[in-house]
């Protein structure tokens, strides 16, 4: 150790890298492996888009726009709510990063349902706050659970719906009565990573259905999944202005690049956003297709609301994705728990259930 990093710090695992599709195919000796393991949108970028990013990348020379005036313009449009109501950071995780910077002190308590996104007990560390933890019951949020666990030190809970990695949903119905739960002056992270793909009825735009009544919740979504923007980390998030406020005021200097915002922007225009609608309309169909497949192997299969599917294989998950990964899929495993396939093209899927049906659930 060099100097003497803060003891949080000091116990915070090293990030390992899952592993990529090439080395994958290196060690097993294979011509080529995909990649279905980070959530990503396998298609290519939209032309428009990627030539929009072209022309900007012209520009590097210059420092961008630090308030993203433009895309928080575009998104208070397409929203309906007002521009000091929006915000816009370095992915959507950026923007909870930053809400953690202005809310949580140490020793203060953040409560999520686990598992879940494995950023949230690593920005608890980094703030020593206090991570109190709800299991999930059958794959899903116990949301009465996580009223519970809510005290007086309670600064955030944060609310991962479609989860990661089980692809499960709070309805509104249940995200209403937990706002009713819970003291006005906790924030609620409803973070909508996958909000694109949700195709169940009971699940509404919180931004029309929850902030209105509700200024403690905070709608966080991304460009890096649907959008198919990972790279460039833009996301963003929408709730009252008293927060937007204390976000902004944490944000690092010119946090998102002038490409992304480029990005974001060429993304938002009516055509584009058509184009991309097709495109998820694509994966969702893929997702109705693999998940029937999956069912018909005998997997156990957890309905997913994302553009990935969980098998909660337990023991087996390690097993298993050793197994994918010699054919050349790398997935993402939770010891112990499950695994977590990410859904690619048709021929990827095609390739995924292939590999599956040479797999015995049972194991
Ligand atoms: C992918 C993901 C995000 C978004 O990440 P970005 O920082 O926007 O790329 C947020 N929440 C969950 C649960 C995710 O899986």
């Amino acid at each position: 150790m060099i100097g003497r990093p803060r003891a949080a710090v000091a116990g915070l695992p090293e990030y390992k890298p899952g592993r990529s599709a090439a080395q994958a195919a290196a060690e097993h000796d294979l011509a080529e492996a995909i990649k279905l393991a980070s959530n990503e949108n396998a298609n290519d970028p939209l032309p428009s888009v990627a030539a929009a990013v072209a022309e900007a990348a012209l520009g590097m020379n210059r420092y961008p726009d630090h308030r993203c005036m433009e895309v928080r313009e575009a998104l208070a449009g397409r929203h309906g709510v007002g521009l000091d109501q929006v915000t816009v950071g370095s992915g959507s995780v950026g923007v909870l990063q930053q809400l953690f910077a202005a809310y949580v002190d140490p020793g203060d308590e953040v409560v999520y349902p686990w598992r879940s996104f494995e950023v949230h007990p690593v920005f608890c560390a980094t703030s020593a706050a206090r991570a109190v933890t709800v299991p999930l019951a059958d794959h899903a949020f116990d949301l009465d659970g996580v009223a519970a666990a809510v005290t007086d030190r309670t600064k955030i809970v944060v609310l991962s719906t479609p989860n990661n990695p089980t692809g499960t949903v709070c309805t509104t119905a249940e995200l209403l009565r937990l706002l009713a739960a819970v003291p006005d002056d906790v924030i609620v992270v409803i973070d909508e990573a996958y909000r694109e793909f949700v195709t169940d009825p009971a699940v509404a735009d919180p931004v029309e259905a929850i902030l209105p009544s509700h200024p403690n919740a905070l709608v966080l979504r991304t460009f890096s999944k649907a959008y198919g923007l990972a790279n460039l980390r833009v996301g963003y998030g929408v709730g009252h202005p008293g927060i937007i406020g204390a976000l902004d005021k944490v944000a690092l200097p010119f946090i998102v690049s002038g490409i992304a915002q480029i990005a974001a922007l060429a993304s938002l225009v009516p055509q584009a956003a058509a184009e991309l609608a097709e495109r998820v309309a694509g994966i969702l169909a893929e997702r109705d297709r693999v998940n029937a497949a999956m069912a018909a192997q005998g997997w156990p299969v957890v309905p997913s609301q994302a553009n990935f599917v969980y098998l909660p294989v337990g023991e087996g998950a390690m097993d298993l994705f050793v197994r994918l990964e010699r054919q050349g899929l790398v997935t993402r495993p939770f010891e112990g728990e499950g695994v977590r396939i990410s859904l690619g093209t048709p021929a990827q899927n095609d390739r995924l259930l292939a590999a599956l049906g040479t797999c015995d659930p049972k194991q």
